[in-house]
């Protein structure tokens, strides 16, 4: 069997130039990823023994060894993890693109270090950094042992390994170093990095130490002269002179494997003794991050049931937080200090999957299979304490109002999914919520706060939704309710809605969409009187403004929300609002039986005293069949649908509408006469329309 040539997959190919070409000073971190591979190795191993123990009969110790070789200039790194069959070798170290190698190369140029790389799962490629060449021996329990190499340069190769020493199971790095980067065949610098970057690995990182010794060994000679002297003297024991052994000395080299990490496991510890380097080291050691955590909680609870657990906060989102296929390395599962698993999804709920750490059971038993975890009981107890110190951590956090803000911009996103999926901590998950809102447009705010802000005759906790800040600010929908002083929050991220939908009310405060049906605003009952008289008087309009709209609304009614505007359009109460109708149709479920049932009940309501209003009605009241009713209530409509957050079905019709009015402003003839009826060319310059286009859009006087 001979060698094979493979290409590299061309990022990795693009990611190792980069590396070998990048002027970049802090190489040790290469020792650090391979440990950290040999480390997951091991976990493999280990865990596949829980249900098997006869995989570990091909090397049953479990750890890496770290040889240097001056002579060669070789630094060998060795674990008896699980090892990789061929296939592993060729997908793993150099054809199958994996997210992270593109990310990577942007984050670098984008100021990133290269000490990252491990957290953009492609650290193996960070040997480069020091070695010119590279050969990964292999030995997996499905295969035969291979060899693969590579000094770069775009390709790689593979080839069977019948003449090198039988590694059992496991792999071993082989690093023919760079000419200037013999340093790390140094002990004092391989201990160094190894206390430095590796020191929780759970496995012993063992150092080859070779040293040089004399030795004092028998002279054979001398030994065998003085072994029958010694039989000729036998009566004569007693003799006080002590007999000296003929010696001479030698030379010799002496291997001995020392172990570099050998501080008990730091969760093992009391908190007390234990400072914040140490848990920043640990947190960097556990998740590849190269910034220390945000926060960190150390705990124990005993009684029933026993276990420890040190979570973390990191500072800020992975780059794939959200990336749904990937899974990651959340909280580490130990049983009585052995490593079971590394992504236990039973441990936590998926909304709080940026939260890292480990938990260490007394009760577990050694050999559960994820199959057997989802029942487990005592995982269902340790989940749900995880999660209440979860909500721990986040209040001490949200006590510094820096780190808090931080906090929440890495993962408001998932407090807010949380919202939407615990229904069991969402009042608590509710406190750290953060919005925009009519009285804070710079800074967020807290319903808390929002509640001490409260005129005393309001009641409820008002929020609309919308795409941007600056699509919402100036809603109509905000008319009545900032004249009567009343804060409304300004939901402007696509999940704030599914949360606050979820959410229905916070400290006994109902929380209340604006832009739906049926706003009951705090209100007198002169006040309450007053309208409803009003509104009488418009029964008529609504009336034939509904007629003209046909099925395009369910409803046209009188506004009790809108003080400037002369018309806005609400949906129902349990239907989508006009932001949710936006997010699904950007998700393409418009065609969907859903979206045709959730979307399609939209009431408009009119402003009475707006002017343009106030002229449709007497017109009406004048002559019910005007034509230019019509054409104006189209167009009261279609903007009203821009203004309240929706999107027009038929944006050329709606154009074409607006033109001609542009026209009649200007006095110009139109060609196409026949669009624009002669009878109607006096009626909308006579009520003066003001024509409201779009959010924020210029004004146009017709
Ligand atoms: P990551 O460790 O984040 O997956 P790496 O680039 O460090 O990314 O390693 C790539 C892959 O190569 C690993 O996921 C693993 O499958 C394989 N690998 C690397 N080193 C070893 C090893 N010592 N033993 C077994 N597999 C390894
Ligand atoms: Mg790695």
């Amino acid at each position: 069997m001979a060698t094979e040539s493979f290409g590299f997959q061309a990022e990795i190919s693009q990611l190792l130039d980069l590396i070998i070409n990048t002027f970049y000073s802090n190489k040790e971190i290469f020792l650090r990823e391979i440990i950290s591979n040999g480390s997951d190795a091991l976990d493999k191993i280990r865990y596949a023994s829980l249900t098997d123990p006869s995989v570990l009969e091909t090397e049953k110790e479990l750890y890496i060894r770290i040889t240097p070789d001056k002579e060669n200039k070789v630094l060998s790194i060795r674990d008896t993890g699980v090892g990789m069959t061929k296939a592993d070798l060729v997908n793993n170290l150099g054809t199958i693109a994996k997210s992270g190698t593109k990310g990577f190369m942007e984050a670098l140029s984008s100021g990133a270090d290269i000490s990252m790389i491990g957290q953009f799962g492609v650290g193996f490629y960070s040997s480069y950094l020091v070695a010119e060449r590279v050969q990964v021996i292999s030995k997996h329990n499905d295969d035969e042992q291979y060899i693969w190499e590579s000094a770069a340069g775009g390709t790689f190769t593979i080839t069977p390994d019948t003449t090198g020493e039988p590694l059992g199971r496991g792999t071993e790095i082989r690093l023919y170093l760079k000419e200037d980067q013999t340093e790390y065949l140094e002990e004092k610098k391989i201990k160094e990095i190894v206390k430095k970057h590796s020191e929780f690995i759970s496995y012993p990182i063992q150092l080859a130490v070779t040293k040089e010794v004399e030795k004092e060994v028998e002279d054979d000679e001398e030994e065998l002269k003085e072994e029958k002297e010694e039989s000729k003297i036998e009566e004569v024991e007693d003799d006080d002179k002590p007999k000296e052994k003929k010696t001479k000395k030698v030379k010799e080299t002496e291997t001995t494997n020392e172990e570099l990490n050998k501080t008990k496991p730091i969760w093992t510890r009391n908190p007390q003794d234990i400072n914040a380097e140490e848990y920043g080291a640990f947190y960097k050691s556990l998740t590849n991050d190269w910034e220390e955590h945000l926060a960190v909680k150390h705990f124990s609870v005993e009684g029933q049931l026993e276990f420890k657990a040190i979570l973390y906060i990191p500072k800020r989102a992975p780059f794939d937080l959200f990336e749904t296929k990937k899974k990651r390395n959340n909280i580490k599962l130990y049983v009585r200090r052995v490593f079971i698993m590394d992504d236990c999804e039973d441990l936590i709920p998926e909304y709080l999957n940026f939260v890292k750490g480990i938990v260490d059971s007394e009760d577990l038993p050694l050999n559960i299979s994820r199959e057997t975890l989802q029942q487990n009981k005592i995982l269902k107890v340790i989940r749900k304490n995880i999660v209440k110190k979860c909500m721990d951590l986040f209040t001490e956090i949200s006590e510094d109002k820096d780190n808090f803000n931080k906090f929440y911009e890495s993962f408001g996103k998932n407090l807010k999914l949380g919202i939407h999926e615990d229904a069991q901590n969402r009042s608590k998950l509710a406190e750290f919520l953060r919005f925009f809102s009519t009285k804070s447009l710079e800074e967020q705010t807290s319903l808390k706060d929002y509640i001490t802000r409260m005129p005393e005759v309001q009641n409820s906790i008002y929020y609309l939704t919308g795409e941007s800040l600056a699509a919402v600010r100036d809603s109509p929908f905000l008319e009545v309710l900032k004249k009567k002083g009343f804060e409304v929050l300004l939901l402007v991220d696509p999940i704030d809605e599914y949360a606050v939908t979820q959410l229905k009310e916070f400290e006994g405060k109902k929380l209340i969409c604006v832009s739906k049906e049926g706003l009951e605003l705090e209100e007198t009952d002169e006040e309450k009187k007053l309208r409803e008289e009003e509104a009488a008087q418009f029964n008529d309009l609504c009336q034939t403004i509904k007629e003209a709209l046909g099925d395009k609304v369910e409803k046209v009614v009188v506004s009790n929300r809108i003080t400037d505007s002369p018309c806005v359009l609400v949906t129902g109460q349990f239907g989508w609002s006009s932001n949710m109708e936006r997010i699904m149709k950007a998700q393409a479920l418009r065609d969907s039986s859903m979206s045709s049932y959730m979307a399609s009940k939209k009431t408009l309501e009119l402003n009475p005293s707006n002017a343009i209003i106030k002229e449709l009605k007497r017109k009406v009241a004048e002559d019910k069949a005007d034509k230019s009713v019509r054409d104006l209530t189209f167009l009261l409509f279609e903007t009203a649908l821009l203004t309240s957050g929706f999107s027009l079905d038929d944006p050329t019709s709606f154009a074409k509408r607006i033109n001609r009015m542009i026209s009649l402003g200007l006095d110009v003839d139109e060609e196409e006469e026949e669009s624009a009826p002669a009878e109607d060319s006096s009626a909308p310059s006579a009520i003066g329309i003001r024509v409201d286009v779009g959010n924020g859009g210029d004004r146009l006087d017709v």
